[in-house]
């Protein structure tokens, strides 16, 4: 039990979403003195707080606060991404950071957890006001870090122009080029397909996902899929589902949802990357949909999330956005659409009252609508996936080819979908006709294996 915790409702949501499954299996029963390392790895072994002041193009001092959660180091260095975000606080950060120990530990990869960021706001700045902000922000990461402690990597508001000034800083204070952060650029240790990984393999998963549910009749081809988000992962899980036949119908951003006029057609790949260049702007979709050949094919919905203003049948729903971004309703309107498919690309995509209606829709048997619920940690790990592939291909000072990390990547994704399967079916038994729930497998595979290694390194007993 947690006890006398500071107000922390995201690391609380995430925490008891973890403990509940496992409570709800036949793991406590198994094996009880797991209870005890539940209660030792739900607090973080380090918690790094700091003021970053740096200075405006008007010549004004600016001040953030910047945080590093270094949450878990049993199955090899902290990794996990900054967040460059005004909501950011220390209970995201922990939620973050609690959620990426165990996709760490689903990857198959040496990575402890770890997450970090700032209440920083990047939209609205400059580059030069943004390359102030990260040196200032490395200037004291950079005691915390190193390629053999901690590895950060981008998440919401970071991405590879960040991750480039902050890696100039480091190596600078430190005088050491090592791979202390991922997401790098590609002439300088970044590695192939990173930018696309997550997206990918949240696509590659639900493939999986697809054909065992098919028994391998079915494909992403003729499917509709609803997309939230308009960010990295969302534009390349988008990119993913048209490459393998299937229609996107909706994206959005945080001011509203960008969805198709009618029940047929299709975000095309040209649209999409015009969606990506105005991001890269830090602009908003709205100014898009003004335009002739957005407002002609597509309906702008102002403050709204996709979900509900869909013309026609949904069959897969990626929230690609941010956290708590699919309410209990919602998931009930998604299921009545004939959503049979909902995989997180956003990490905690799906608020606690969407998991219990996914959860009690498991029902297979004739006359009843099912739907398959992956949690981000499975589904989404792609990208720290490669991020941990970027790190191998650092330290061996080589860069394998497209082809290479794509393999890769598509064998931890459908590794991490075959073992949330398999120890679904192991520690949960539903009756008959009812699917296994992936969201518990998942949960107790990645606790299971960092709670053992724990154990030998005599952190519980
Ligand atoms: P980006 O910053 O590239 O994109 C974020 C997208 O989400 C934008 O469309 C943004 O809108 C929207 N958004 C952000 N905050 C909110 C909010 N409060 N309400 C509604 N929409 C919001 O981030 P990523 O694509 O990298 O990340 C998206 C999600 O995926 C996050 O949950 C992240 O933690 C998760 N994730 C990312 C990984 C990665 O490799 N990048 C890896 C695993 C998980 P706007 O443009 O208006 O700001």
């Amino acid at each position: 039990m947690m006890q006398n915790l500071p107000f922390e409702p995201e690391f609380e949501q995430a925490y008891k979403e973890l403990a509940s499954t496992l409570e709800n299996s036949t793991l406590f029963q198994k094996k009880p003195e797991y209870r005890k390392a539940l209660q030792v790895v739900s607090v973080p072994e380090r918690v790094i707080q700091f003021r970053v002041v740096w200075e405006d193009d008007k010549g004004q001092v600016q001040i953030n606060r910047g945080y590093r959660v270094q949450f878990n180091s049993a199955l090899g260095p902290y990794k996990g991404g900054l967040r460059f975000h005004p909501t950011v606080n220390l209970s995201i950060l922990k939620f973050l950071g609690f959620e990426q120990i165990f996709k760490n530990a689903l990857t198959g990869l040496n990575m402890g957890g770890g997450k970090g960021g700032s209440d920083f706001d990047p939209k609205g700045k400059t580059d030069n006001e943004i390359r102030r902000f990260c040196v200032s922000f490395m200037t004291e990461l950079c005691k915390h870090i190193g390629a053999d402690t901690d590895v950060p990597a981008g998440d919401i508001g970071v991405t590879g122009r960040e991750v480039g000034f902050m890696f100039g800083q480091y190596k600078k204070i430190r005088n050491q080029w090592e791979g202390v952060l991922t997401g790098k650029g590609g002439s300088w240790g970044g590695s192939l397909i990173r930018p696309e990984a997550t997206g990918y393999g949240v696509v590659y998963y639900v493939e999986h996902m697809i054909k065992h549910a098919s028994g391998g009749k079915e494909s992403f081809a003729g499917k509709r899929v609803a997309i939230s988000g308009s960010g990295n992962v969302a534009q390349y899980a988008a990119l993913k589902v048209i490459e393998l036949g299937g229609s996107v119908v909706s994206l959005s951003d945080s001011q509203g949802a960008l969805v198709l006029n009618g029940e047929e057609g299709s975000f095309t790949v040209e649209e999409i990357n015009t969606i990506a260049e105005i991001k890269v702007q830090r602009k908003q979709i709205s100014e898009l949909a003004t335009e002739a050949a957005f407002s002609s094919k597509f309906k702008y919905i102002p403050g709204a999330r996709p979900w509900t203003n869909i013309a026609g049948r949904i069959d897969v729903a990626l929230p690609s956005a941010t956290q708590n971004e699919v309410s209990g309703d919602e998931a009930k309107a998604l299921i009545a659409a004939g959503c049979k498919f909902l995989a997180e690309g956003s990490n905690m995509g799906s608020t606690q009252e969407a998991i219990d209606v996914f959860e009690a829709h498991r029902d297979a048997n004739p006359g009843a609508a099912a739907i398959w619920y992956a949690p981000g940690k499975a589904a989404n790990a792609g990208g720290v996936a490669v991020s941990g592939l970027e790190m191998a291909q650092n330290s061996a000072r080589v860069n394998w080819s497209r082809e290479e990390v794509d393999s890769r990547l598509k064998k931890i994704m459908e590794d991490c979908f075959n073992n949330g399967l398999a120890t679904a079916k192991e520690y949960v038994t539903p009756a008959e006709g009812v699917l296994p729930s992936l969201v518990a497998g998942s949960n107790i595979a990645g606790f299971t294996k960092v709670a053992e290694a724990m154990k030998e390194h005599g952190d519980w007993w």
